[in-house]
């Protein structure tokens, strides 16, 4: 497996405890598919404990960003994620990857269904982007579910990619209360939501990514309103 030291190069709140880290891959011959995920360890963190200092992340970015790659995280009080708050710009991390196969099936006239809960858009986000940029002609229908809008990563670049991209729609929704001013969905991603905008569920490449339970739901889910168990790919956030 390729091993690289990246520097950080910026980081950004893009939702409500919820980071991008971007870092600078310039000068070297680093590649990844749309989907994919690296090792990302610290190196000299200011932070440690006993979870270590190594965690996967899939990567957020498309692989046309041009000289650098993005991760996305919910942050937490914990020694890695409390270091790469605090660490100083231009310091490097070490990067071993890329890795996975949770990246967009090949036959584009079988349709995409995204199911993402929270932090499991990373790499669906990378995969939206890169469709749009290369004309894919899948057709993608993402579901995005967050606790509020204030939790919604993303949700700018995702109205962007829907105007540029006429195969790909999304239906965001927030499980946690009402909130009035909120012009997309309310509750959990379910069968009725599924079935109203899903035609064949059958014919459908189902993704999900997050979280372990997440994941796992949606599995349920998908299976029950009839999606081929053979046609469903996942990315399990173990860690969470
Ligand atoms: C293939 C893959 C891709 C991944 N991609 C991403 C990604 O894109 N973005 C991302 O954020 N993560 C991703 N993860 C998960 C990531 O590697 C970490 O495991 C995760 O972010 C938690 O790291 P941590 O440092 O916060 O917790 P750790 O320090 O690793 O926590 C250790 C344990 O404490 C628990 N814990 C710690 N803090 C809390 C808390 N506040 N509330 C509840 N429980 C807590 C954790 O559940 C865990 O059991 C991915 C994992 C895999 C395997």
């Amino acid at each position: 497996m390729p091993i690289y030291h990246f520097p950080l190069k910026k980081r950004e709140e893009v939702a409500e405890d919820t980071m991008s880290f971007h870092f600078d891959t310039s000068g070297t011959d680093f590649k990844f598919k749309a989907g994919q995920n690296c090792d990302f360890t610290l190196e000299d963190p200011p932070y440690t404990d006993a979870e270590g200092t190594t965690r996967p992340f899939s990567l957020s970015s498309s692989p046309n960003l041009k000289d650098e790659i993005v991760i996305t995280t919910r942050m937490r009080e914990t020694a890695f994620k409390k270091s790469l708050k605090e660490m100083p710009l231009g310091a490097p991390v070490k990067v071993e990857g890329p890795m996975g196969s949770f990246t967009l099936h090949k036959d584009a006239m079988k349709p995409a269904v995204m199911l993402a809960g929270g932090i499991g858009i990373t790499p669906l986000k990378s995969i939206i982007e890169f469709a749009t940029e290369e004309n894919l002609p899948h057709r993608i229908i993402l579901f995005y579910s967050n606790r509020t809008p204030e939790a919604t990563a993303f949700l700018k670049e995702f109205e962007e990619l829907k105007k540029r991209n006429p195969n790909f729609d999304f239906v965001a929704t927030v499980t946690e209360g009402e909130f009035p001013e909120w012009p997309y969905a309310h509750g959990r991603i379910d069968e009725e939501m599924l079935k109203k905008h899903v035609p064949e569920i059958s014919k459908a490449v189902f993704y999900s990514a997050g979280p372990p339970q997440m994941v796992s739901a949606m599995i349920a889910l998908a299976t029950k309103l009839g999606a081929d168990p053979d046609l469903i790919k996942t990315e399990e956030f173990s860690g969470y």
